[in-house]
């Protein structure tokens, strides 16, 4: 029986996955996925338990007890912490690993015909990533909220140190297996590799974080695939290798779409980029008033939005949606284009706007929008900045050169939306500012399109 709801599961699990690569259908993929990790959780955990009832409370109430939070802070969190609930989620994943593979050492350790050496080493490496990802990913969610101290904890010579920890946390292992007798090597082991999960993120730059949880995810989805060899578990092996290689996967196209390499990433390089063109006077910027605005967009053919990291933080989707409308019903048409990276995370400009019932058929990608441009009358970027940098094309000493970008001034004219004139994520200040074609609209997002709105309205 526990056979087959495994491979329920198991397929559940890819199914999910499968769905949730649209948008469209991604809901339903994670409802899928939802279901499949309670059946995995029901034939893994509850029913190999009906023989010995009495344990099951005490399976069954830290279940019940840890759904509720877990669900308590999904359904509170803010969009823009999402990056910090997926890592303390993560960094609990990597505890679990270490917690089980520690309980397996001690059998060994109590009956060494238990296991054999090549299983034990399994152990020590999921132990080993397990720690990584669990202090890594609580050093990344203090980064990510700013937490002034984490960004202090970098020491001298870092790159070095860490390399000698991964020596010592080797031969130590490596003696542990050849001696089972001394117990303190697993506890030295256990210490440095979670002093080692602080040493691997200490370095990154706050900024980086997302890129750096999603490798963590991926180091997680890989101890938990270790694990499921371990205890023979198919589900727990499945879910591990999917976890593992969407984690890599994904690293590797934030990387490419930032046109960065991971090396550049956890060495800690967008920092300490050089930027061309920052301190360089580049000129004056024109500003738009309400009303010319309001006009300017009120008697386009086609206006294409852009939405930033800005529109997430001033939380103003619905007030996009609500200028879409009216500007749909003068007959404009209002497209909105989906840099890869725009925003904190993947997708996040997607999941933005569909919490505002932006329809799916109005977003365009990267190719289709730089196509576009060319008939639009107005491109309007609203905390957009690095994703619409043209340095990325035009200076080679940019940190932004090469990425690949929304070409949004070859539309006739573009107006940008944010509060001042500070940089973006990279750094840099922004050349599409000063362009003869653009207009400045200063103001959180929020307020910009209120105002905005209401012009709309009394034309
Ligand atoms: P940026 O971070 O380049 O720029 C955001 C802009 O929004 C800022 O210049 C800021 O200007 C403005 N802003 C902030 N708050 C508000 C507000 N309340 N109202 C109006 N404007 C506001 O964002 P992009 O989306 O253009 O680019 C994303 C960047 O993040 C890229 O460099 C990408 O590589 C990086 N990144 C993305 C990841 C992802 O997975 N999506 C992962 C890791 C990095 P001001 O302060 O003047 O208002």
């Amino acid at each position: 029986m526990d056979k087959i709801l495994f491979l329920i599961s198991a397929f559940l699990l890819v199914w999910g996955l499968r769905l949730q690569s649209d948008p469209s259908s991604a809901s339903k993929g994670n409802k899928l996925a939802g279901i499949g990790m309670l059946l995995a959780i029901f034939s893994a955990i509850i029913m190999p338990l009906e023989e010995s009832f009495s344990n099951l409370i005490w399976v069954v109430s830290p279940l019940v007890l840890s759904a509720i939070i877990g669900f308590y802070i999904a359904k509170n969190i803010k969009m823009t912490s999402m990056p910090q609930m997926v890592s303390i989620f993560n960094g609990l994943g990597g505890l679990s690993a270490v917690l089980l593979s520690y309980a397996e050492i001690n059998k060994w350790l109590i009956n060494p015909d238990s296991y054999q050496t090549e299983v034990v080493l399994v152990l020590i490496i999921s132990l080993f990533i397990g720690s990584v990802a669990f202090t890594g990913s609580l050093l990344a969610f203090a980064k990510l909220d700013g937490y002034k101290w984490s960004e202090r904890l970098t020491l001298p010579f870092q790159h070095i140190i860490n390399i000698i920890f991964i020596a010592l946390i080797i031969v130590i292992s490596f003696y542990f297996i050849d001696d089972n007798s001394a117990q303190s090597y697993l506890y030295i082991i256990i210490i440095l590799s979670l002093i080692y999960g602080i040493f691997f993120v200490a370095p990154i730059g706050g900024a980086d974080m997302p890129v750096v949880i999603s490798l963590l995810n991926s180091f997680t989805g890989i101890t938990a695939a270790l694990t499921g060899i371990i205890f023979g578990n198919i589900v727990m092996l499945l879910g591990g290798i999917l976890v593992g290689a969407a984690g890599t996967i994904l690293t590797i196209l934030m990387c490419n779409a930032m046109n960065r390499s991971l090396l550049n990433v956890l060495i800690g390089g967008f920092s300490s980029s050089s930027s061309s063109k920052e301190d360089k006077e580049q000129g004056d910027v024109k500003e738009v008033s309400d009303s010319d605005f309001a006009v300017q967009l009120f008697y386009s053919k086609q206006v294409i939005i852009i939405p930033g990291y800005g529109l997430a933080v001033a939380q103003a989707q619905k007030l996009c949606k609500e200028i879409q409308e009216l500007l749909e019903n003068n007959d404009v048409e209002v497209k909105y284009a989906i840099h890869p990276v725009a925003g904190r995370m993947p997708g996040h400009m997607n999941v933005l706007l569909a919490e505002a019932d932006v329809d799916y058929s109005k977003l365009i990608e990267l190719d289709q929008a730089n196509e576009e441009f060319k008939s639009t009358d107005v491109a309007v970027i609203i905390g957009a900045n690095d994703v619409v940098n043209p340095d990325a094309i035009d200076d080679s000493s940019s940190p932004l050169f090469g990425m690949p970008i929304l070409k949004v001034w070859e539309s006739t004219s573009t107006v940008v939306l944010k509060r001042s004139m500070s940089a973006g994520y990279a750094g840099v200040q922004n050349p599409l500012f000063f362009k003869e074609n653009n207009k400045m609209y200063f103001g959180d997002a929020k307020e910009s399109l209120q105002r905005l709105s209401t012009e709309l309205k009394n034309l």
